[in-house]
């Protein structure tokens, strides 16, 4: 490989002077949880408003966002949810943690979305959820998801974790009709280290989602009234002034790797054996968690050395998620009785982009211009190599 001057990428997580002061505000207030300050409370209403949703509702995390989510949806033992086989594993925990059976179907081979005709293939009269995961913040067909959910009269939960500030056709996540759950992990588009928010339309199970997240009790409750089964999924004060701060760069940051993702992508498309990630063009404003690209055919012992070559060559990459089905996890409780194979054989684009897609953090893309060019170099001689 030739040696030349390494890209270079910005450190992900960024902050300035706003979470700095935030932290102090949150610190001063002498109140350090949601129920005594204003830190939680405020982000929730401009996290609202950022996504044009009705209601927000903070929590600890993504993961708990989706479990919370679903518990408000009537998921619980004897029923399932749908999800696609191609995710970070948390779509399917939270199902399965909730007692339900976590059903995977494929997804896309270019968007690597959930496949519609697939996810309806997979609704029974017990199915309480369909869970698009927006993949790296190109959506997933909301118009034929949303004519599936009308239809079949199952509810969609946007799993919304690569998807802060995306939008559909012009509306924002939280403009499409659903309840869309997000994480504020490290890595995330926005973050507090950890955290997560739900987004309701509906004021009601907003309300319920709210004693749920509260061990079950009532905002100003002082007799210990736990109306209604739930948990402690809290977030803390100090988190949301943090994520307030960070709200107010997500879409100045957004647009930068829109542009960088439109220099990057032909570069990649243009190396021999490389296909990079396609959006549905309905999806007008993409997020970009991730920079995604596929070798079709490479083999998983191979694009893991990619991915280690990459690594040593000064690019933050990694290999793609592992199917669901392919994980110890998932058949400990709460998975279809199905074998592993069975569902492989009817999830057959899951199956190769889970050995041999690669991603680069969205880091990358906050980068400049000339540095996508130099990442794009890297790559096709690391392809070239292996
Ligand atoms: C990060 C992530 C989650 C879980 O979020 P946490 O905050 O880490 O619990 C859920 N779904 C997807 C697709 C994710 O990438």
């Amino acid at each position: 490989m030739n040696v030349r001057q390494a890209p270079e990428f910005p450190q992900w997580p960024q902050y300035d002077e706003n979470e700095r002061e935030g932290l102090i505000r949150a610190l001063e207030q002498g109140q350090w949880w949601r129920m005594g300050g204003n830190e939680v409370d405020s982000f929730e209403r401009e996290f609202a408003e950022f996504h044009g949703a009705a209601h927000a509702l903070a929590v600890t995390n993504g993961t708990h966002a989706l479990e919370l989510a679903l518990q408000c949806m009537g998921v619980g033992p004897g029923t399932e949810v749908v999800v696609p086989a191609f995710t970070f594993i948390s779509s399917s925990q939270a199902a399965q943690r909730l007692g339900a059976v976590a059903v995977p179907v494929d997804v896309d081979p270019h968007t690597y979305n959930i496949d519609v005709a697939a996810a309806a293939a997979a609704v029974t009269p017990r199915t309480r959820a369909i869970m698009p995961v927006h993949m790296a913040g190109f959506l997933a067909d909301m118009d034929a998801l949303s004519k599936l959910s009308a239809d079949t009269g199952v509810p969609l939960l946007q799993d919304a974790a690569h998807a802060h500030g995306a939008r559909w056709q012009g509306k924002r996540v939280g403009e499409l009709g659903t309840v869309a759950a997000f994480s504020f992990q490290n890595g995330k588009l926005m973050t507090a280290g950890e955290g997560g928010a739900v987004l309701f339309p509906d004021t009601e199970m907003y309300e319920t989602a709210f004693l749920r997240h509260s061990c079950g009790r009532p905002r100003t409750d002082r007799r210990y009234l736990h109306q209604i089964a739930g948990s402690n999924l809290r977030l803390n004060e100090f988190s949301a002034a943090v994520l307030r701060a960070q709200l107010g760069r997500v879409e100045e940051q957004i647009t930068t790797r829109q542009q960088r993702w439109a220099v990057l992508s032909p570069l990649l498309d243009a190396i021999d054996g490389v296909v990079p990630q396609r959006a549905d063009e309905r999806t007008d404003f993409p997020s970009h968690y991730m920079a995604m690209f596929r070798v079709p055919g490479i083999g998983e012992e191979d694009r893991n050395a990619l991915v280690d070559r990459l690594v040593a060559a000064g690019v933050p990459a990694f290999a793609a998620f592992r199917a669901i089905y392919r994980t110890d996890a998932f058949w400990e409780v709460g998975a279809p009785d199905e074998t592993p194979d069975q569902i492989a054989e009817r999830c057959p684009h899951t199956e190769a982009i889970s050995k041999d897609c690669v991603w680069l953090h969205h880091r990358v893309l906050l980068a400049g211009e000339q540095d996508m060019h130099r990442t794009a170099e890297i790559i096709a001689d690391v392809v070239a190599a292996v």
